[in-house]
């Protein structure tokens, strides 16, 4: 399919100073009775706690008022406290938050269920049976309990969860969903750093650089934006020029100096070229690679083996390596070496030998720009244009971190090349450069105040097993995608308790129907026990349902941390309301006391106050708790640091920043010439929707992007202001552009269908320019796949059978990729079987 160069590159000489993000909403058009949100009302008390609808926590006020002798939520504000003020805004979705107590979807009460899984068809009991029921489940495996599997998403207490299952029951099985969010770019920073490197290991330190590109981040409305917002701002309002590459027009776009729209999974392809442009045109920064880089390590060019000097065995417990020297032209142990040669090639016992910074040049000499032209369509010129900008603006200039990086096969080696050109510009680390975050704080665990019985974990885990199978690189605390694996494969054994915490992983995994179908057999998994605020597509597949709070109708038992961009803060979250009348919803802190207790790991008659084990936590890390509970925030931490290594050396084999991995080296030399991301030298890996060859009309890939008012926490579904912003922001369904849509017949406004490789969604499109020829753009996690649930729930109660309507606001005609991908095929085996979310070709049908 040709397209022309018009679409494929839009320039634009946009200044406009950056602004924060949007902070506030239309109400909603429709209110649902007894959810009634008036900013007018005056409020009776303000509860400081942190939102944690994305992992972010940021600090916001929840404003209670009494209404005909009700408490109702009057309005969410962020914290204006003026030293919070000064770094932070939050982000539109907690406008929500009175809506979401009142959800006709709420589980109300403990459900056991009573049709066949997945049915939807449950009866109340009370929490007294609940518990019997959970404590048995959980008995029988206590002698096994590698068969009982935790799996958790953040929140405040997700941590605390996982913990109370390895430490208290024993269990080495427990997962949280990262290997479906940031783990692509964690494991490919692992070969510059030598340990994975999430999103929060960084600090863009927007507010002094020049010049950010951003590749699959998006600080103006992505996920987790608010923290990094006002210093994006700041940024802007001083000098940093930006410059953007992404499949679809956005408000960032509006903001960039300069935006281009690529294919899909393309960025490595700039990357790459940046790397042949700044390393052919030596733009690097030699003292930083001398300094702080393996860049003059010696390799045999024959085996690429680092060189070893004869009386001086390489490594032996020393993080030294052989240079050549260009003060005295010897070769020497680096440390003691005066002029490393960055650029030395010759002989070393009659081999021929080269440093690392010769070797990575060789490995991108056919990435030039011209080749990155054909695969993007943006001009070679503008690339070279590009690499000599950064050279000039270095090193107060980056290619930001990417954050959610699973959406294609090639996102670890794309994060290595991009995090190559920031090294080789002498940019991490550094005042205007990609620095680091200034500290973290250790809090004591409320298992161990409390003084619940631990124990030591036995059998192994799941992921090491799969690790022994041909699973590469799996991140210990990522692997909920290899969970779906071993329930579809049943491999290594049956689960005997599959426990769920505010995780939806039927919509959250690439599983779909694969993982519907599979959650179906007992002999897979014998009971699963999901604890969340409202009915979703997992809560429909479990034995037992446990009601829990929304996170502001409950006293939290645990401090909460979060690393914002550079700052560190410590939140104390508040109970703001009870739930609302008829929800007998108990926080997950009680849930695991209690169990504990019916366990025997805990005396029966130990009262548990949330507050007094977060007053001690806040005593032992010698904090003011009186203080914290005042203003529900600390700042640690509002410095970056400003260290090539983040202040001591790194975990890989030198110390050093290595641009090419001397372990990755070592163990998958065999890899080197594969298009593969564990090859230890960057290459070209295309995104497996290129690999098809081209794309026959009627095929797209599904690309959804994380919006900053509507995304993230699959409840937001189930929203009503969700809905209207959707509508108000003309972003219900897909986008598609219209040189496709002509193609197709589709107008704007007609439904389609979407046929991936594992699942049907209809949809409705919006015919728009702003987006890749290539891409159907859709905000991420608004779609119900209602062939995997039934539209309603069916439930015994006391008085009677009560069907709850599921999915009534959300999940009509939007799209989740994870519906539609196959969880066997869209994943990344080399990289501890990550998810790639959009990396399958989808076929239009128009309805
Ligand atoms: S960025 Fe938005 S959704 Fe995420 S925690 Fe902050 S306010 Fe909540």
């Amino acid at each position: 399919m040709g397209i022309t160069r018009r679409e494929m590159l839009k320039l634009t000489a946009a200044t406009a100073a950056a602004t924060a993000l949007p902070l506030s909403l239309p109400r909603p058009r429709t209110v649902i009775a007894g959810a009634e949100s008036s900013g007018s009302l005056t409020a009776t008390r303000i509860a400081k706690t942190a939102c944690i609808i994305c992992g972010q926590k940021c600090p916001v006020e929840i404003h209670v008022a009494k209404v005909g002798g009700k408490e109702i939520i009057s309005k969410v504000v962020y914290n204006r406290d003026p030293e919070y003020d000064q770094f932070f805004a939050v982000c539109g979705r907690p406008q929500t938050i009175p809506e979401l107590r009142f959800l006709p979807e709420r589980i109300r009460k403990p459900l056991l269920r009573v049709g066949k899984r997945g049915e939807g068809k449950f009866k109340e009991i009370s929490w007294e049976e609940a518990f019997n029921i959970l404590a048995e489940r959980i008995k029988k495996y206590m002698d096994e309990p590698w068969r009982i599997v935790a799996v958790s998403h953040q929140g405040f207490e997700g941590g605390l969860v996982r913990e109370f299952f390895k430490k208290v029951i024993g269990t080495p099985n427990t997962t949280q969903h990262c290997d479906t969010c940031h783990t692509g770019m964690d494991i490919g920073h692992k070969f510059i750093f030598g340990s994975p490197k999430g999103p929060s290991a960084f600090q863009p330190d927007y507010a002094n650089a020049d010049l950010v590109v951003l590749m699959g981040r998006n600080p103006a409305g992505g996920i987790v934006a608010s923290a990094w917002s006002k210093i994006f701002t700041e940024g802007r309002a001083n000098k940093m020029k930006l410059v953007v590459f992404d499949v679809r027009e956005s408000r960032l776009t509006e903001l960039a100096d300069k935006y281009y729209i690529i294919p899909p999974g393309t960025d490595l392809a700039i990357a790459l070229a940046l790397l042949n442009v700044i390393l052919n045109e030596r733009l690097y920064n030699v003292d930083y690679l001398i300094n702080w880089t393996n860049a003059s390590m010696l390799l045999y060019v024959d085996t690429l083996e680092p060189v070893k000097l004869e009386d001086n065995p390489y490594m032996e417990k020393k993080k030294t390596y052989l240079v050549y020297d260009e003060y005295d032209q010897r070769f020497k142990l680096k440390t003691e070496a005066k002029k490393p040669a960055l650029e030395f090639e010759g002989e070393y016992n009659r081999r021929p030998v080269k440093t690392v910074l010769l070797v990575l040049k060789d490995a991108v000499k056919e990435y030039t720009p011209e080749w990155a032209e054909k695969i993007t369509g943006v001009p070679a010129e503008e690339i070279r244009w590009l690499a000599h900008e950064m050279a000039r603006a270095a090193p107060r200039t980056f290619i930001d971190h990417n954050y959610k990086a699973t959406r294609y096969y090639n996102e670890g080696m794309f994060s290595r090349a991009k995090m190559l050109v920031n090294v080789l510009l002498g940019s991490v680390g550094v005042k205007g450069g990609l620095a680091y975050p200034a500290g973290k704080p250790k809090f004591k665990s409320p298992i161990s105040i409390l003084g619940i019985e631990t124990t030591k974990t036995q059998g192994e885990a799941i992921y090491k097993y799969w690790s022994k199978h041909g699973v590469e690189n799996v991140v210990s605390k990522c692997w909920s995608q290899l969970l779906v694996k071993s329930i579809i494969e049943g491999k290594p054994y049956p689960i005997g308790v599959l426990f769920i915490h505010l995780e939806n992983l039927v919509a959250h995994a690439l599983t779909g129907r694969r993982l519907a179908e599979a959650l179906k057999d007992e002999k897979r998994v014998e009971f699963i026990v999901v604890l969340d605020t409202t009915f979703n597509e997992t809560v429909m597949y479990a034995d037992l349902v446990l009601p829990v709070p929304f996170f502001f109708e409950a006293e939290s038992i645990t401090l909460g941390y979060a690393k914002k961009s550079y700052v560190s803060i410590v939140v104390d979250a508040q109970k703001a309301v009870d739930p609302p009348e008829g929800v007998d919803a108990r926080p997950t802190w009680w849930i695991l006391v209690e169990l504990a207790k019916r366990l025997g790991k805990l005396d029966q008659g130990v009262k548990v106050d949330p507050v007094e084990v977060k007053k001690k936590q806040a005593e032992e890390a010698g904090l003011d708790y009186n203080e914290l509970r005042e203003k529900g925030y600390k700042l640690l931490w509002t410095k970056p640091k400003y260290h090539p290594w983040g202040g001591k050396p790194l975990a890989t084999v030198t110390g050093e920043l290595e641009l090419i991995n001397v372990a990755m080296l070592e163990s998958y030399r065999d890899y080197i010439g594969k298009e593969s991301p564990l090859n230890p030298l960057p290459c070209w890996v295309p995104p497996l929707w290129m690999r098809k060859g081209t794309l026959a009309d009627n095929e797209f890939v599904v690309v959804e992007y994380q919006d900053s008012l509507t995304s993230i926490n699959t409840f937001m579904r189930f929203s009503r202001l969700t809905k209207d912003v959707l509508e108000w922001k003309h972003i219900y369904g897909v986008l598609m552009h219209p040189s496709r849509a002509k193609k197709l017949g589709i107008k704007d406004g007609d439904m389609v269908k979407l046929k991936g490789p594992n699942g049907e969604i209809v949809a409705k499109v919006r015919v728009t320019e702003a987006v890749h020829p290539y891409v159907l753009a859709a905000p991420h996690a608004t779609a119900v796949d209602k062939a995997i649930i039934p539209g309603e729930a069916v439930i015994e109660t006391a008085g009677g059978t009560v069907k709850v309507k599921l999915f009534s606001n959300g999940g009509g005609y939007g799209v989740n990729n994870n519906f539609l991908g196959d969880p066997l095929e869209s994943v990344v085996p080399e990289e501890g079987y990550r998810a790639a979310q959009h990396d399958f070709v989808v076929k239009v049908e128009k309805l």
